[in-house]
């Protein structure tokens, strides 16, 4: 079996399903397939914003309702018609009709549990995927739908549910072995507790669906189809030069998501690494791209031992600091049970061998709680001055430089602080992993694209090898060269990695020097507005 997974944009409007029908049409010529799919694009954050209006007596909820129904209906009119069309808008209406009542609740009575939100997100996944099951049947696909509440058991932990994997397990493999249909789709995200209440697996968690099929079923592949052509050397909407990488460890996948690269998330890699299933990424836009193979086998043949840069933002760094924690064996231990208490997640913690002081990184969204649950912690031990009330410091992020083969090569931090200290990019902590496949560094949010950016050339595109041409004599011979150049200079960057720059040009009568290159599609009127010729001063140029 294969687990296809489509993300929110795949499904987002009737021509991506249509582009997924044919996706799946063809991954299903040879082995049976199983199909997740997200809520339609932008559906959950939708759902989110309704209640969060709602909850706050504010009446535009109605609005954020009323464009998540249109956006349903305009899909299904894009995708069905005749008899299924009117039974699927019938049946999606009636949902839309329920939800809108919980919406009405959540304004009524002011409140908004985690478990009432979690009721409300599972309406987008549940919806998508009714409508994509009717388009695929209509499709003459040999397809069922099934519930994946029905399959994925979790703990009460309502909005970030915890897999209870022995019930899950059995669940999934007795499911798909009485039942023979060669495409099976089902729901990502939503699951089920102990107790039969509606949960979710976190935000993005529809991968994490796909992934606990597979390893379940052994599937021979976990394919996640997403809105772009792979993981990239860093996220290509803040990183133009990105590029997809080819193939990953799955520790190094598991560092690059768990730092940021949102394209997976985080605990999608570990299902599927206990088994050993190859994780595809794969764009549904473009799916004739290659893609990034995630599996168990560490390249060690790649010159870069740097796979990629990835950034958490909104982040606050906890300083915890004083005289009385030196050598005292304990102060740790209390402050991370203080956060563990409150299911405070830790992104990243440093501390200097002084024993001075722990840095903490959690979410800018808990830093308010951490404060008051330390302070409160700490409370004997700051009123005797042994230690410093926490020093909060918020709208932080994290950049992570990954690579399994860091470890081998010597001076990767220096490159990279460098890098970050020439453009001006203060670092307020820092730490690196035992495993040496991550340095990471915290920065102010409003330096993140500026250090990407920096980091992302000083690492992948310093490759490059700039040549600096200074050309004279500007006759038959010369003219045919610069125009050779300026027709091949893209072509041999992209094959050669050389990029011709002529800064330089010169006659017997005139002469320009322009450090950051001479426009060729115009130099002949630069020469002749350019500086008498002076062939010394010409040649002592070149030695600059
Ligand atoms: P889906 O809805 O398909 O699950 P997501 O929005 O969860 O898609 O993930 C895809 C997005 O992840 C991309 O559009 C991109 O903006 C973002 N992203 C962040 N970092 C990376 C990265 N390193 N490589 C690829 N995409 C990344
Ligand atoms: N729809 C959910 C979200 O937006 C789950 C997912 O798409 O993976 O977080
Ligand atoms: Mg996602």
């Amino acid at each position: 079996m294969k687990v296809l997974k489509f993300g929110g944009t795949s499904v987002g409007s009737a021509k991506n399903i249509l582009k997924v029908i044919e996706i799946v049409k063809t991954e299903s010529l040879s082995e049976n397939v199983t199909v997740v799919v997200s809520a339609i694009g932008g559906i959950t954050d939708k759902l989110l914003a309704a209640a969060g209006k709602a909850i706050e007596k504010n009446k535009n909820y109605k609005e954020d309702f009323e464009s998540l129904r249109l956006k349903h209906i305009e899909v299904i009119d894009g995708l069905l018609s005749g008899e299924a069309h009117e039974t699927t808008l019938d049946i999606v209406l009636n949902h839309l009709s329920k939800l809108e009542k919980i919406l009405d609740g959540i304004y009524l009575i002011n409140e908004l549990s985690p478990k009432t939100t979690d009721k409300l997100l599972s309406f987008g996944e549940l919806l998508s995927s009714l409508i994509i099951y009717e388009t695929m049947k209509l499709h003459d696909l040999n397809i069922q739908l099934k519930n994946s509440q029905n399959l994925i058991v979790t703990d009460s932990n309502f909005t970030n549910a915890v897999v209870n994997f022995s019930e899950t397990n059995e669940n999934i493999v007795t499911y798909f072995g009485s039942n023979d249909k060669i495409i099976t789709i089902l729901p990502g995200f939503i699951s089920k507790s102990e107790l039969g209440e509606i949960t979710t697996l976190g935000r993005g968690g529809s991968d994490y669906t796909a992934a606990i099929i597979a390893a379940a079923m052994n599937a021979s592949v976990l394919q996640i189809w997403t809105d772009v052509s792979g993981m990239f050397t860093s996220n290509p909407k803040t990183v133009k030069n990105a590029k997809p990488i080819k193939k990953l460890s799955y520790l190094e996948a598991i560092e690059l998501s768990h730092f940021g690269a949102k394209v997976l998330y985080p605990p999608t890699v570990l299902p599927v690494l206990s088994k050993h299933i190859p994780l595809l990424i794969k764009n549904t836009l473009a799916p004739e791209d290659e893609g990034t193979l995630i599996t168990h086998v560490v390249e060690n043949r790649n010159p870069n031992p740097i796979k990629g840069i990835s950034n958490i933002n909104s982040v606050s760094l906890l300083t915890l600091q004083g005289n009385g924690m030196v050598g005292i064996p304990g102060f740790s231990k209390r402050l991370f049970e203080t956060l563990a208490r409150e299911k405070i997640n830790v992104i990243i913690a440093t501390q200097a061998s002084s024993e001075h002081s722990i840095c903490i990184g959690i979410a800018d969204k808990e830093s308010t709680l951490a404060k008051s649950v330390i302070d409160k912690e700490f409370e004997n031990e700051i009123s005797l001055f042994k230690i410093d009330p926490l020093v909060v410091e918020t709208n932080l992020s994290i950049i992570a430089v990954v690579g399994d083969q860091m470890k081998s090569h010597q001076g990767i931090s220096g490159k990279m602080f460098s890098t970050l200290g020439r453009n001006n990019v203060n670092i307020r902590a820092i730490a690196q992993g035992a495993s040496e496949r991550n340095i990471s560094a915290i920065i102010d949010e409003s330096d993140v694209k500026k250090a990407l950016n920096c980091l992302h050339e000083r690492f992948f595109e310093s490759e490059t090898k700039q040549i600096n041409l200074f050309i004279s004599g500007v006759g038959n011979v010369g003219k045919s060269l610069i125009n050779q150049i300026e027709q091949q200079k893209k072509y041999i960057k992209s094959t050669l990695n050389i990029k011709l720059k002529v800064i330089g040009l010169s006659n017997s009568k005139k002469m320009v020097l322009d450090k950051s290159g001479i426009n060729l599609k115009d130099w002949n009127s630069i020469l002749n507005n350019g500086d008498k010729s002076d062939p010394i001063g010409f040649f002592e140029a070149t030695n600059l």
